[in-house]
């Protein structure tokens, strides 16, 4: 492991807000995280209000909230005492429909601000918001509406008609959907978005939640079984707060840029919740990646923090130092990465390239915002994940049967866990509290990742303890793609895998066997991956399908896709003793 750290000066550490974790972590904790927020009367606490109004009761009204930039060049800009009014106005306008506390909304709308301030405005009205992937085919759609009871639903048109209105009848919670852009004639059983605004007054109460009401539906990926709904309290927001000021060293006067899409976990806590509260102001950047593109932004709209992803810094790597260096990027102070392993060399590149290195840190789904992370004040080691956040207690465990011991020595792997209790914990799996307990025991949560940690206290990540695949960021169910799989009329069976891939870490690569009666060939090959894509969208469906003649299994019938994924890399099988067929 390269062991040469990335010094930070003394003046880096004394502007960081948090000048020295060793200390921060004796003297913060959650407590202290607590008293960061303003909460409402009661002890009552609701994220909007403290994303949003808190800064317009304190006067910082008329301070740049959210600053889009649209696909084609177009730019909206939002105070936020605008963005209060705002979401006031959804609100309000779910409210005069008969939705408050408890509806779940969900979104399936691109990077575009009617999905932040209908994310903010549900939270506003004590309902619970689910973002999902624009880019979702209408099965995922459809089973994510279906386990979390979607009762309204944000979405385009176009995606209205392809994706959502041809299941409309098997979704039979969904009783409001509300289209943008505006549409020459609105479906039947749909309302015109600006339309319902347009007919509301901006006037709202903001709900005062209790703290450990459901607030946001997060949909995460399992090696077996349905997509798992995960979900967050309004609690969450004082991790949301605290690491934005912590781990991204967000101050107020910042310009702040996370490029994640809110239907991924950090596209909502980082890219909505946690720069509003801190009160800086963020960017949202409609178009999907693009090199030029993305400098181009960095300089123009002078961001100094900026949230990405090693898929995004491996494509800017590959753009060359040449092109970054046409930019003036001096306005750059922090960066950090999150969703994948994030090689050594990437951060010696943009330290080299920017003058700063990439700032890794970790967490997931289930934990609702970072839990390890290399701060703004402290030394980075190249390749490391960093060191637990002040109140996160992490450790590398064994697990045996029925306990956990901690793995002794430095750099030894095992499972990365977690001492239960932080205030954005997920607090259930929707409908699965079984499958959530398994994912406790004796008081840690085991995050399904494997780790080890330095004798300097660092974290280094080692790979995923199950079979989910991880690819440009985005974690992939095998069970989801084989389910789609096998509707096919031509497939008997599915095992779906995922390939190392340099550029977006894993692709998906599905096997396949056929029914009697089908026969191999290169056309039904590519009819399989026309109708994964159809099914699934192009962000989960597989990238290669083999058909093969049969599928290594355990005696219990289990499809081993560990075997496949060993002989396809060529690495050793590993104990095959319980395997049935070696086909
Ligand atoms: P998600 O719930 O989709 O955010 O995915 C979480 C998973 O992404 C983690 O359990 C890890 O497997 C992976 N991950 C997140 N951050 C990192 C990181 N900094 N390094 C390596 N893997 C990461």
């Amino acid at each position: 492991m390269p062991d040469d750290f990335i010094r930070k000066s003394q003046a880096e550490r004394e502007a960081a807000n948090m000048p020295d974790l060793a200390i921060a972590r004796e003297e913060l904790g959650w407590d202290a995280f607590r008293s960061w927020l303003d909460y409402l009367p009661g002890g009552r606490l609701n994220i909007a209000y403290e994303a949003v109004d808190r800064h317009v009761v304190h006067g910082h009204g008329e301070r740049e909230a959210l600053r889009w930039l649209s696909k084609n060049g177009d730019r909206r800009s939002f105070t936020f005492a605008e963005l209060k009014r705002e979401t006031d106005r959804f609100a309000r306008m779910l409210a005069d429909r008969g939705f408050g506390k408890g509806t779940r909304a969900y979104s399936l709308l691109g990077r575009v601000p009617e999905l932040y301030i209908a994310a903010l405005g549900t939270l506003k009205a004590g309902g619970v918001f689910c973002p999902l992937y624009s880019a979702f085919g209408p099965e995922p759609v459809r089973s994510r509406l279906e386990i979390g009871e979607g009762e309204v639903l944000l979405v385009s048109p176009r995606t209205y008609t392809k994706k959502v209105a041809p299941a409309r009848k098997r979704l039979p919670h969904l009783q409001l959907v509300l289209l943008t852009p505006c549409a020459d004639q609105t479906p039947e059983g749909t309302v015109d978005l600006a339309q319902a605004l347009g007919e509301t007054p901006a006037e709202f109460e903001c709900v005062a939640t209790d703290p450990q009401d459901m607030a946001l539906l997060h949909f995460t990926s399992g090696t077996t079984g349905k997509p798992k709904g995960a979900v967050h309290v309004h609690e969450a927001v004082i991790a949301h707060n605290a690491t934005g000021r912590i781990a991204l060293d967000l101050h107020p006067e910042d310009i702040y840029w996370c490029t994640a899409d809110p239907g991924w976990v950090t596209g909502t806590s980082y890219g909505i919740i946690a720069p509003l509260c801190a009160g800086a102001t963020m960017v949202i950047e409609e178009a999907e990646f693009d090199a030029e593109r993305w400098y181009g932004l960095l300089e123009r709209e002078q961001v100094t923090v900026w949230y990405t992803a090693p898929t995004a810094i491996r494509l800017l790597m590959r753009a060359g130092a040449e092109l970054a260096k046409e930019h003036d990027l001096s306005r750059l102070r922090f960066l950090a990465s999150v969703g994948e392993p994030l090689n050594a060399e990437a951060v010696q590149w943009s330290a080299r390239v920017f003058g700063k290195p990439f700032h890794d840190n970790w967490w997931q789904t289930e934990t609702g915002g970072i839990m390890i992370a290399n701060y703004a004040s402290m030394d980075v080691k190249p390749g490391s994940m960093g060191k637990p956040l002040p109140g996160v207690e992490a450790e590398i465990m064994e697990v045996g049967e029925d306990a956990l011991a901690p793995v002794e020595g430095v750099m030894q792997p095992g499972h990365l866990a977690l001492r239960a209790g932080w205030p954005s914990m997920f607090r259930t799996y929707l409908g699965e509290q079984e499958r959530y307990e398994k994912t406790f025991q004796d008081g840690w949560y085991l995050t399904g990742d494997l780790a080890m940690r330095d004798a300097d206290g660092y974290f280094w990540f080692v790979g995923r303890a199950d079979d989910v695949i991880k690819s440009a960021g985005h974690l992939i169910g095998p069970f989801e793609v084989e389910s789609a799989l096998v509707e096919h009329p031509a497939v008997a069976e599915a095992a779906v895998i995922g390939m190392p891939d340099e550029r977006v870490g894993e692709v998906v690569k599905a096997y396949v066997t056929l029914h009697h009666g089908h026969e191999p060939s290169e056309e039904l090959r590519k009819q399989l991956i026309a109708h994964a894509r159809k099914k699934l969208g192009a962000a989960i469906a597989p990238r290669q399908i083999e058909i093969s003649d049969d599928l290594p299994r355990t005696r219990s019938g289990k499809i081993m896709r560990r075997l496949l994924k060993a002989r396809e890399l060529g690495l050793p099988e590993g104990d095959t003793s319980t395997l049935e067929s070696t086909a």
